[in-house]
């Protein structure tokens, strides 16, 4: 394109990251006039004109070299006649805030930031709150959009005369109307207290919270999005005694390191993970550990992966530089099963008893968000957690919706969804909603997406999981009630593929449902199905696994030995199957004993059946006996995965029936020992893509050339191994933006009524 003038729409992140600066900086250095202007709904609007290679130029430069924070979804390039401008002006905003824009998500702190924030001859020498266009805080500091200072917590930090000089400058780059900036003249101010809530006196709370670190100490730190507890990572005591304090036997702990550098000697980091942890999002990143590890084995009881990040605040990384190790124990800050706490008071109350002393600062959190988990699922990058650095950015919906719709979700590892315009906006991560406290943390997030987008819910929709007993339901049912909206339920796993669909913009999909539970058309429990949902929203069930029993009901899902007796009971006759159980002693394995399984073996005939992949997967664990007990969601499930690292695939007898998995008459012969000579590494891997390479015949024998995955168990790279030896790897779609898990169920919700036409 050769033209002497361009007017060049820009449509993503490009509000509140420094673009028009950016902008403005690159037209000028080009010798270009003309202007930049905020155009509302996440646009922006450049006008240049000039010399024609300068102008080719300058829209090369603006699409490569984006700067940190932003992100350029669409770019329109038209050519125009030159209108003359003197010179590059960055224009106020056009007020017409028509188009609603989106709330930008957290970002980790930038390299000039640190490189300021260490040069002791900057201002912003060692100041922990230090951020700019392209870092620091967003969502969780703001009240309602647009991103103006006045409308986040910042607006309690008046801008001292040298950062307003900066502020004002349309050629400062990192500073221009960015509203999170500050120093240690007008910023927030660190201080200590003890565990008692008695300030700590010292001089430099920093250094001393580090040092209480070192010497053994459990801090409380409040960041961006809540509180840390933070510890040491290498002392299996210190270690010890968090799980002891917080009642965590098992769950996997949360690990921040200093840079790169330092977390290569923690885990594996090949240059895909280096890229993720050190992205702008900087997720926690689950990685294989390193044989050398310094890291305590208590941080991740039996696990050979752990989770890492980054420091990702000034504070943070101030904070591990003065500790000896450079890395840290850095878990969510909260009660068990309770959302992640972000007051100094609530901080105080409940946190009593687990940390010894806290590292708190003045400047408020108005949106709480946790640290976002990604992990590697045969080669693909996904979200096990999808919440700071990611929430609250939006997925473009196929057409703008009617009318607005919130969807609830379902209960465990949940959020919400708004969807309004052409948008499906998930919340943060909320949590299990299993107290009163996550489900008033689902309410507040909910009010705040309505509130900050201006959602008409008077006769807009909302949406829920169809399980009669999730108090999600309960909610949504007020909710549709207080607004006068309707109602209407989505079947969960209908909900889990929709999700996939909404990401890859699919009007009609196969799906694979690789799931732990969900509340079945028929009543049962759902949890390993293929869905075909068509244009229209309709769907068909195509296959699933077998039903088997969970005697006990959801004592099946803590103690798998339950799944595995009830699935020989079923597979042979009540007295055979006990007796085999008995005769391999799987009764250890349960916490009642002999008892516990003759009662269990009892309670088969009357108990819940379920498809779920998930319990199947608990049962191979006990059957393999390397898991025993579920102290964390998933975690017989993740056990065995691990436990099958290095394991080679075998054929076995897994097979279909009618698009039924066989997988009862499957565990019996697994019991009886017919696998025997086979390495149980080996049985555990094969097992797994076995179940794969079955769901996916299912799909190709009813027509799939394609199909998308979800669920919570399709994190697990040896069944998406399985699928991909059926359907070819490019035709088994992972989700990408949206957790496979129930985090991104809301969305499906919203995509499933949008099929529908109901919004
Ligand atoms: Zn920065
Ligand atoms: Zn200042």
């Amino acid at each position: 394109m050769r033209c002497t003038a361009a007017r060049v729409r820009v449509v993503g992140i490009v509000q509140g990251v420094g673009f028009r600066p950016h902008v403005y900086r690159l037209a000028t250095s080009l010798g270009l006039s003309g202007y930049v202007r905020n155009l509302g709904g996440s646009e922006v609007e450049i006008w240049v004109e000039g010399a024609a290679d300068s102008v080719e130029e300058f829209v090369k430069a603006l699409r490569d070299r984006t700067p940190r924070a932003a992100e350029i979804e669409e770019m329109e390039v038209r050519c125009e006649e030159p209108r003359g401008y003197a010179g590059f002006r960055i224009e106020r905003s056009l007020g017409e805030r028509e188009k609603i824009s989106m709330i930008p998500p957290d970002f980790g702190v930038c390299e000039d930031c640190l490189r300021e924030v260490l040069d002791p001859a900057s201002r912003w020498y060692r100041y922990p709150f230090h951020s700019c266009a392209w870092c620091g805080p967003r969502f969780s500091a703001m009240y309602k959009p647009p991103y103006d200072r006045e409308n986040t917590s910042w607006r309690d930090f008046p801008l001292c005369d040298e950062c307003l000089k900066e502020y004002e400058d349309e050629s400062n780059v990192r500073r221009f109307h960015i509203q999170g900036i500050s120093c240690p003249r007008c910023g927030p101010r660190l201080y200590l207290v003890a565990g008692d809530g008695e300030p700590v006196p010292t001089s430099d709370p920093l250094r001393e919270a580090a040092k209480l670190v070192d010497e053994g100490y459990i801090v409380a730190v409040k960041g961006i999005g809540g509180f840390h507890l933070a510890l040491l990572a290498s002392d299996d005591e210190v270690v010890m005694k968090l799980r002891r304090r917080k009642k965590r036997p098992r769950k996997p702990l949360a690990l921040m390191a200093l840079d790169a550098g330092t977390a290569s000697r923690l885990v594996e980091v090949d240059d895909r993970a280096r890229e993720l942890l050190e992205s702008p999002a900087r997720p926690i990143v689950v990685l294989p550990r390193r044989e050398d590890s310094p890291v305590s084995e208590l941080v991740a009881p039996g696990l050979r992966s752990l989770g890492v990040m980054l420091a990702y605040t000034p504070l943070h990384y101030l904070l591990l530089l003065e500790t000896r190790d450079k890395f840290l124990v850095m878990t969510s800050g909260n009660e068990s099963g309770e959302p992640i706490v972000k007051d100094e008071e609530e901080a105080l109350r409940k946190l009593r008893g687990v940390a010894d002393y806290f590292l708190l600062h003045n400047r408020r959190i108005v949106n709480r968000v946790d640290d976002s988990v990604v992990r590697f699922t045969d080669g693909d990058v996904t979200f096990l957690r999808r919440s700071r650095g990611y929430a609250p950015r939006w997925l473009r919906l196929p057409r703008p919706v009617r009318r607005s719709a919130v969807a609830v979700g379902p209960m465990l590892m949940n959020t919400a969804a708004i969807a309004t315009e052409g948008y499906v906006i998930p919340t943060q991560h909320i949590g299990d909603i299993e107290n009163i406290e996550t489900l008033e943390f689902l309410l507040e997030a909910i009010e705040f997406f309505v509130r900050a987008y201006n959602l008409r819910m008077k006769e807009g929709l909302v949406i829920a999981d169809k399980h009669p007993l999730y108090p999600t339901r309960e909610l949504a049912r007020e909710l549709a009630d207080r607004w006068q909206a309707d109602y209407v339920e989505v079947q969960h796993h209908v909900a889990h593929i929709a999700a996939v669909m909404l990401e890859y913009g699919l009007p009609e999909a196969y799906g694979v449902a690789i799931d732990g539970a969900g509340y079945g058309d028929d009543g049962q429990v759902w949890g390993g199905e293929v869905i075909h949902i068509s244009e229209d929203s309709s769907y068909r069930r195509l296959g699933h696994l077998e039903y088997l029993p969970m005697p006990g009901g959801d004592k099946a899902a803590y103690y798998p030995a339950r799944m595995l007796l009830g699935a020989l009971v079923r597979n042979s006759n009540p007295e055979d199957g006990l007796s085999l159980f008995l005769s391999r002693g799987y009764h250890e394995l349960l916490p009642g004993g002999l008892a516990e399984a003759r009662l269990a073996a009892r309670q088969v005939e009357s108990a819940p059946r379920t498809s779920s992949a998930g319990r199947f997967l608990d049962a191979v664990a006990a059957a393999l006996r390397v898991a025993y007990e579920r102290t964390y969601e998933g975690e017989p499930a993740i056990m065995l995965e691990e436990y099958s690292w290095g394991g080679s695939f075998v054929e076995l007898p897994l097979e279909v029936e009618d698009g039924i998995v066989l997988t009862g008459e499957f565990l019996l012969r697994l019991v009886e020992g017919e696998f025997s000579s086979v390495h149980p590494r080996d049985l555990a891997r094969s097992v797994q893509q076995s179940l794969g390479r079955c769901l996916g015949l299912i799909a190709r024998e009813q027509g799939a050339k394609r199909v998308v995955v979800s669920g919570g168990a399709a994190v697990n790279s040896f069944i998406v191994r399985g699928l991909r030896d059926v359907l070819g790897r490019d035709n088994v779609l992972l989700p990408r933006k949206l957790p496979p898990g129930d985090g991104g169920v809301s969305s499906g919700q919203i995509f499933h009524s949008v099929l529908s036409g109901r919004i």
